[in-house]
């Protein structure tokens, strides 16, 4: 049976799909599509109309439908180095053509089933049945899926129309992040790192397309300087201009002022539900939060994604009222997630959490879109304070805030190979939060796109250290 899902989420599985939707149609009718990164200000964008997906979000997507190595792998031999981002790799390779499709067998006519894939098959009392044979759970063939290998657009575009055509067509992975349109222009905000900027260029001249920067560099200071704003304005001007250029329309204050307010409203609604998780015990955990941010990255500036985080928010007071939650275990410890999520090894993060009771209840990646302001200075304020332009100091004490207010015992540390600037500070950070705060911190190697560099008995042992030291932790507190 279905899991049920409150009506907040379902609003919010609708915005995203929506927003996927219309673009595919947009392009279909000859509309401008743009692709941009996930900390620009997309108040601009949304003022002109414009149909923008995000290719973090479509990364993260297609990692967790575990086709990132495939994209990863594509990138590599296209020669883009392995130690650039798992979502770069992904996005250069979707950029460049290369989808994930199934394996189709010419003789049969039929997609060839991968028989490591599928669930557990249950018998009418719901016990799994075992394979005699091998003395392994069966696996239920309806939830098998095929081998998916690697194709290319631009040759199956090349193409003549027939059946190769469009057998080839219909074997790309129908999941929405594999049906995005290509890009007309793009729109890039190096505020989350310079991995960015260089991603973006690679697309722009791939495609032969504007590229719309705007250069927000790494803040050594815990205020933003009137400069900085100064400097952020004057390109925000200048997108304003270039976007004028590439539409053919006039900029609406209007229509910009009515973004700034549905992204406020967004974002306050966001940084509520964030806030649940202070409770005990939460109502939820930050792995839900982590499946949302694909609403707060690709619809911010739209009513509907405000509309759908405020119910979200009420579902969340009502569950707390009643006392209950999403997390399908007692809750024994509460750890901060740092870090983005191995996003194709998300059964293996939650199995040995789960095992100890271990829940998140505090991230650090989602709150961090939560852009408060009330005037085009505090925007450009708010813009500079994305997790990884920030200094040192203002990133622990972010951080310390969130884990005494959503009182963690300990914290998990995800060393993301893919996220450099990142993972670089987090030795420090580790210290910092022992020092400080009490509580034991443990490291796990990982990538959130690329499943190669995830070692599942390496993260088992340090959740288990991590666990010994909370438990010896609170032992000693009670003594
Ligand atoms: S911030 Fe990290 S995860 Fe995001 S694009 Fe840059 S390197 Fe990749």
């Amino acid at each position: 049976m279905a899991k049920q899902v409150s009506p907040g989420v379902l609003a919010l599985r609708k915005v995203v799909d929506d927003v996927y939707q219309e673009a595919r149609e947009a392009k279909a009718r000859g509309e401008l599509v743009g692709w941009s990164s996930s900390k620009f200000p997309c108040e601009f964008a949304e003022a002109f109309g414009l149909h923008v997906m995000y290719p973090e979000n479509q990364a993260a997507g297609i990692a967790a439908n575990r086709y990132g190595e495939i994209l990863c792998q594509a990138a590599e031999d296209l020669g883009y180095d392995n130690d650039i981002c798992g979502y770069a790799r992904i996005s250069l390779a979707y950029a460049a053509g290369k989808r994930a499709a199934r394996k189709f067998d010419p003789e049969t006519g039929e997609y060839i089933i991968d028989p490591s894939t599928g669930k557990p098959l249950k018998d009418a009392d719901g016990k799994v049945v075992i394979d005699e044979a091998t003395g392994k759970p069966k696996k239920d063939p309806k939830t098998q899926t095929p081998y998916m290998v690697l194709d290319d657009l631009n040759e199956i575009n090349a193409l003549p129309d027939g059946v190769e055509k469009e057998r080839r067509l219909a074997a790309i992975s129908q999941i929405k992040q594999m049906q995005i349109p290509q890009p007309d222009f793009v729109l890039c905000c190096n505020n989350i790192c310079n991995c960015m900027t260089k991603w973006y260029e690679n697309i722009a001249r791939m495609h032969n397309i504007p590229l719309i920067m705007i250069d927000i560099p790494y803040n050594n200071h815990v205020d933003v300087d009137d400069s900085n704003v100064k400097y952020v304005r004057a390109q925000f001007d200048k997108a304003i201009k270039q976007l004028e250029e590439l539409t053919g329309k006039k900029f609406d204050e209007k229509k910009f002022e009515q973004a700034c307010a549905n992204a406020n409203r967004t974002a306050k609604a966001w940084l509520k539900v964030c806030d649940y998780l202070q409770y005990k015990p939460a109502p939820y955990s930050g792995f839900d939060l982590f499946n949302h941010m694909a609403d707060v990255v690709t619809a911010r500036a739209k009513v509907e994604a405000a509309e759908a985080f405020e119910l979200l928010a009420e579902d969340l007071e009502k569950a707390i009222k009643e006392g209950t939650t999403t997390t399908p275990f007692p809750e024994k410890y509460r750890v901060m997630f740092e870090g983005i999520p191995c996003w194709p090894k998300l059964p293996a993060l939650f199995k040995p959490l789960k095992e100890h009771g271990v829940n998140v209840t505090a991230v650090v990646y989602a709150p961090a879109f939560g852009f408060v302001y009330n005037n085009l200075d505090e925007m450009a304020r708010a813009y500079y304070k994305a997790p990884n332009s920030v200094c040192i100091e203002q990133g622990v004490d972010w951080r310390e805030g969130i884990c005494r207010e959503n009182k963690v015992d300990g914290v998990l540390v995800h060393y993301n190979r893919s996220c450099k600037p990142w993972s670089g500070y987090m030795a420090e950070m580790q210290r910092r939060f022992t020092e400080d705060l009490g509580v034991p911190c443990a490291g796990f190697d990982g990538d959130q796109a690329d499943p190669r560099n995830f070692n599942a008995a390496q993260y088992e042992t340090r959740v288990q250290g991590l666990v010994e030291a909370m438990d010896a932790n609170k032992q000693a507190k009670e003594a």
